[in-house]
């Protein structure tokens, strides 16, 4: 089977709902890097930069990371080659903020969104994968306590996003409960289809 041509995509959900291993799957299929601001702030507090110092009690907190900062850390990413014609956002935007910033870094290149991939789960469910993946993982964010605080965080902050994307156009919601196989088959068809693909 032939891969889709490249796509400017973001996929969102609450914390838990494996966004990350969807992220991994849908990146392949579109051939584009897949950026997880998450992953790049636990890279910089494993690798103890200055960055990664900066950071590293607001993560552990469940807080989010400053806007101004996080914008600019994704628009130094996006301008790398392997971005210029699609990618895959996991974790970003977050914040109605994070929106307006990336819109500005795409107008740049004369370009936009293609679709966001909402993937629902309800909050007991990712709670209970968090907390297990915190014996797995040992992730300093995953203790009880800063799980609930991501999510209310994700609610209050993140949320939001989703009606704005939809007044777009371009959201896409695929039910993230169920087997990894058959949710990535189920964003794959429902990607297609939004995309004309
Ligand atoms: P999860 O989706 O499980 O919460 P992430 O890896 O996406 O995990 O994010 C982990 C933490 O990294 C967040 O709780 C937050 O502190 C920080 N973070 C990640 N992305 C952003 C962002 N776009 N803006 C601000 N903070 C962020």
């Amino acid at each position: 089977m032939t891969n889709p041509a490249p796509a400017r995509l973001l996929i969102v959900g609450p914390p838990g709902a494996g966004k990350g291993t969807q992220a991994g799957r849908i990146a392949d299929r579109y051939q584009v890097p897949a950026i997880s601001t998450g992953d790049i702030f636990r890279a910089n507090i494993k690798g103890k930069t200055e960055l990664g110092q900066r950071i590293q009690a607001i993560i552990e907190s469940g807080e989010l990371v400053p806007d101004a900062l996080t914008n600019e850390i994704v628009a130094d990413r996006l301008s790398q080659a392997d971005a210029a014609e699609g990618f895959l956002l996991d974790g970003y935007p977050r914040t109605v903020d994070q929106v307006h910033a990336l819109d500005a870094v795409l107008a740049e290149q004369g370009a936009a969104l293609d679709a966001v991939v909402l993937l629902e789960a309800d909050t007991d469910a990712v709670v209970a994968r968090l907390l297990n993946r915190a014996l797995v993982e040992g992730r300093a964010d995953d203790t009880e306590e800063v799980i609930r605080h991501r999510q209310e965080v994700y609610a209050a902050q993140t949320a939001p996003l989703i009606a704005l994307f939809d007044g777009r156009g371009i959201l896409v919601s695929v039910d993230g409960l169920g087997d990894i196989d058959e949710v990535a088959a189920r964003i794959s068809a429902a990607l297609d289809l939004a995309l004309g693909r």
